[in-house]
C-alpha cells in the first residue's frame, strides 16, 4: 500500500532546468520549491515585503509588484498544489470559504448552480444566504447522479458543485458520471476535495474542471493555518479567477503560504497514515455491539465502496469516518467526552485526531428534518483520524465507547 500506483508522474524541473517525470512524493517535496538563487538556501525565505522595487516606471526588477497581486511564497505554494492535483494552474485564497466565494463571484447575475445537498455547512450558507443576493441561485440535490440532467436549466446553469465523500456521512458521488452529463450541456464541474486531499483523490483526472480545497485541513495538515486553494486546467478560468483573486483580495499571507507549503511536503506520509488509522478504527467500531453503523469508504460495508475503488488511490478511504452510537445523543456526547487521544473539536485533517457530534456542532444550523434526511442523526459521531498509532486510537475509541454506552458503570459519570 505504499506505492503511488495510479498517479501518473509529472514533469518537474531539475537543477539544470530539464523537465523529468516524478512521482507524488517527489513532487510533494520538490514542486514549487526552488533553491534561493542568491543565497542557495534550500528552503525558500519568507517574502514579507508587500511591495517590490522597480527600475523605471512600470518596470519591476523581478516578477513582482505588490503582494496582493502575487507573492513568491504564494506562487511556490500554488505551483506545488497544481503539480499534486495534476492541474496546469492553482490559485490560493485566504480560506476555503474565500475560494468558494471567489468562484461563485465569477458567475454573472442570473446564473444557476446545481449542488449536492450535503455540502460543507459554510458552502451551504454562502450558496443560500450570499450568492442569492448577487442573483446566483442554487438547487440542491440529495441524489445528484440520478437527477443532475433534469435539474440543469439549459441557458442558466453554469456550475455543478460536488463534495465527495460528503460531510459527515461520507456519501460518494461518481465524478466521471456527473462530468459526462454536465459537459454535454457545456457546464463546469467543481469538486470540493478537502476530505480526501490530492494524495487520495485527483478530481480533474475524473473529468472535474475545478478542484477546491480548504487548505486548513489536510494540505496544511497541522491545524495552524486557515487557507484555501482552487486548481484547474483552463486558461480562461486562469484569467477570470486570477483577476478576481486580485480584485477581491481574499489572499493568504506570505507566512501562511510558507507554512502550508511546508505542510504539503509531507502530505503523502500523513494521508497514508491517517487512512490506515481510520481503517483500523472503522473496523473496530463496526465489530462493537454498541455501534449501529459505520460510514467509512475504505471498508467493504460502505454502500459506495465501488466508487472509492475507482476514484481513490489504492481504494484508500482517507482519514475521516462517522458512526452512529447506541444510546442516542447522550451517548454520542459522552463518547466525545470520554476519549483521551481524540480531542473534542471541530475541523479535521490535522496530525492530531479529533471527534465531534455534527448534529449539535458542525451541522447544528441545518433543520432536523433536513439533517436526518441526509443521515445526520443526533447519535452520529464524526472522527478525524490523525497520525498517532493505530493501536492507541483503536483502544481509545473502544474504551470511550464502552463508557458511553453504559454510563452507570462510570464513577462520577454525568448520567
Ligand atoms: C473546512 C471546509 C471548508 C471551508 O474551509 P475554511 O478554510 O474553513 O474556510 C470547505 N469545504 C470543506 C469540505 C471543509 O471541510
Amino acid at each position: 500500500m505504499t506505492g503511488h500506483s495510479d498517479f501518473p508522474s509529472q514533469p518537474l524541473q531539475n537543477g539544470n532546468g530539464v523537465a523529468e517525470e516524478r512521482q507524488f512524493g517527489t513532487l510533494a517535496v520538490h514542486a514549487g520549491a526552488p533553491h534561493d538563487p542568491v543565497t542557495g538556501a534550500v528552503i525558500e525565505p519568507i517574502s514579507l515585503s508587500t511591495t517590490f522595487a522597480q527600475t523605471s516606471v512600470g518596470k519591476p526588477i523581478g516578477a513582482y509588484e505588490y503582494t496582493r497581486s502575487s507573492n513568491p511564497n504564494r506562487d511556490n505554494f500554488e505551483q506545488s498544489v497544481a503539480a499534486l492535483e495534476q492541474a496546469k494552474y492553482a490559485l490560493a485564497f485566504s480560506s476555503g470559504s474565500a475560494t468558494t466565494a471567489t468562484i461563485l463571484q465569477s458567475l454573472a447575475a442570473g446564473s444557476h448552480v446545481v449542488s449536492v445537498s450535503d455540502v460543507y455547512g459554510g458552502t451551504h450558507r454562502y450558496f443560500t444566504k450570499v450568492a442569492s443576493a448577487h442573483g446566483v441561485h442554487v438547487t440542491f440535490s440529495p441524489c445528484i447522479e440520478l437527477d443532475v440532467e433534469e435539474l440543469i436549466r439549459p441557458s442558466d446553469t453554469k456550475l455543478v458543485w460536488i463534495e465527495t465523500p460528503s460531510n459527515p456521512t461520507l456519501g460518494m458521488v461518481d465524478i466521471a458520471k456527473i462530468a459526462e452529463v454536465a459537459h454535454r450541456h457545456g457546464i463546469l464541474v467543481v469538486v470540493d476535495n478537502t476530505f480526501m486531499s490530492p494524495y487520495v483523490q485527483n478530481p480533474l483526472k475524473h473529468g472535474a474542471d475545478i478542484v477546491v480545497h480548504s487548505v486548513t485541513k489536510y494540505i496544511n495538515g497541522h491545524s495552524d493555518v486557515l487557507m484555501g486553494v482552487a486548481a484547474f486546467n483552463s486558461d480562461d478560468l486562469k484569467d477570470r479567477l486570477t483577476f478576481l483573486q486580485n480584485a477581491i483580495g481574499a489572499v493568504p499571507s506570505a507566512f501562511d503560504c510558507w507554512l502550508a507549503h511546508r505542510g504539503l511536503k509531507t502530505l503523502h506520509l500523513r494521508a497514508r497514515e491517517a487512512s490506515r488509522n481510520a481503517t483500523a478504527v472503522a473496523l473496530a467500531l463496526e465489530a462493537s455491539p454498541d455501534v449501529i453503523s459505520v460510514n467509512y469508504p475504505g471498508i467493504d460495508s460502505h454502500p459506495h465502496r465501488k466508487i472509492a475503488l475507482k476514484q481513490h488511490r489504492d481504494g484508500m478511504g482517507g482519514g475521516m469516518l462517522s458512526f452512529r452510537i447506541k444510546g442516542g445523543q447522550e451517548a454520542a456526547n459522552r463518547f466525545c467526552q470520554y476519549t483521551n487521544i481524540f480531542t473534542l473539536a471541530e475541523s479535521l485533517g490535522g496530525v492530531e485526531s479529533l471527534c465531534e457530534v455534527p448534529s449539535s456542532m458542525t451541522h447544528a444550523g441545518i433543520p432536523r428534518e433536513q439533517r436526518e434526511a441526509a443521515g445526520v442523526f443526533d447519535d452520529l459521531v464524526r472522527m478525524s483520524c490523525g497520525i498517532e498509532d493505530a493501536e492507541d486510537l483503536k483502544a481509545d475509541a473502544l474504551q470511550a465507547l464502552k463508557k458511553a454506552a453504559s454510563p452507570q458503570t462510570v464513577i462520577n459519570g454525568s448520567a
